[in-house]
């Protein structure tokens, strides 16, 4: 069965056997793994049923144990690495041969991040390899911000859930990468882009070809079918409709079918109960989601991208 504590040892014990442990970071819940150990890093692509084209972020305690794995921190992974670290920022570097393939799903390169969580943090000094660990949830349901988001999900299928509480990020981290000396976001995240760009100049926000699978486009997904666009409570079946909204509530629709992110229009905090929201909406077996359309500008950028996949799916 599935424990949920706090005992950093007994976690990275279960780890060093090959096992998974669910970990607690600023942005999500991570499903870890050794990342030095192919058996264990195939059991979380079974768990979460996971395709092998999708490749695992890799953690580690700081730039300097990641140096171990990547062949070089160029200039500009090395300015957001000073800046970010530890924080939502995952950058995409030349691997090393000791990284599997299937960590990087045969590609050149890896992903890595230092979190920001004392428990993972302490975790990650106490164990002698890196962490490969995406979100803790079923390949493409909305990620986890709380352990018993995870045990919900993933319950008896992993022995240990590391408790670190909320995640303060609540959204997943940024991921950047450089091509031809031009840098690129390919996943917006818990840094913005504004934030990015102050340090490094303007990027360009999406793939490079031929690199990354990339994020996939369905993601993110609740059960109930979500739409994204503008709340007209005059054109909405009020009884059948949950409703996710930046700031305004509605009074013509019940009260516990709504969740208002930030009623001062903070898009961090807004951020950082997105997922929630949506497991939480999701949970009421209505008919359907319609969430409105953020500011596209810091974080409410990563937020519409989260909000428009989940509407893909549906
Ligand atoms: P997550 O699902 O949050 O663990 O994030 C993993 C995502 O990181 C993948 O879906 C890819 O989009 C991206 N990623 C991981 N490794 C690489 C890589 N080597 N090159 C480009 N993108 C990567
Ligand atoms: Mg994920």
């Amino acid at each position: 069965m599935t424990e949920v504590g706090n005992d950093v040892a007994k976690a990275a014990e279960l780890l060093s056997r090959g096992l998974l442990v669910a970990i607690p970071t600023e942005t999500v819940y991570g499903l870890a793994a050794n990342a030095l150990n192919e058996p264990a890093v195939l059991r979380i692509f079974e768990v979460k049923a996971r395709p092998r084209f999708d490749p695992l972020i890799v953690h580690g305690a700081d730039q300097d144990r990641l140096s171990t794995y990547v062949k070089d921190f160029p200039n500009w992974a090395s300015t957001l690495a000073a800046r970010f670290w530890p924080g939502p920022l995952t950058l995409v570097l030349p691997k090393k041969d000791i990284i599997p393939d299937l960590v990087t799903s045969g590609l050149s390169t890896v992903a890595v991040r230092v979190p920001l969580s004392p428990l993972t943090h302490e975790l990650l000094l106490q164990v002698d390899f890196p962490l490969a660990a995406p979100s803790a949830n079923p390949f493409g349901y909305v990620s986890p911000t709380t352990p018993s988001h995870v045990l919900d999900q993933l319950g008896g299928h992993i022995p240990y859930i590391l408790n670190g509480g909320e995640c303060s990020v609540g959204i997943e981290s940024t991921i950047v990468a450089e091509e031809s000396g031009k840098i690129h976001v390919l996943r917006l995240g818990g840094v913005s882009v504004e934030e990015i760009e102050a340090l490094v100049g303007p990027v360009t926000i999406g793939g490079i070809e031929g690199s990354a699978p990339g994020t996939l486009k369905h993601h993110y997904a609740t059960r109930t079918p979500l739409t994204l666009g503008p709340i007209d409570p005059l054109t909405v079946d009020t009884q059948r409709t949950g409703i996710l909204s930046f700031q305004k509530r509605y009074p013509e629709i019940p009260l516990e079918h709504q969740v208002v992110l930030s009623p001062e229009g903070d898009l961090r905090k807004a951020s950082s109960y997105l997922f929630a929201a949506m497991r939480h909406l999701d949970a009421l077996g209505l008919r359907k989601i319609l969430a409105e359309p953020f500011p596209e500008v810091g974080l409410g950028r990563a937020i519409n991208d989260r909000l428009r996949r989940a509407a893909n799916a549906a």
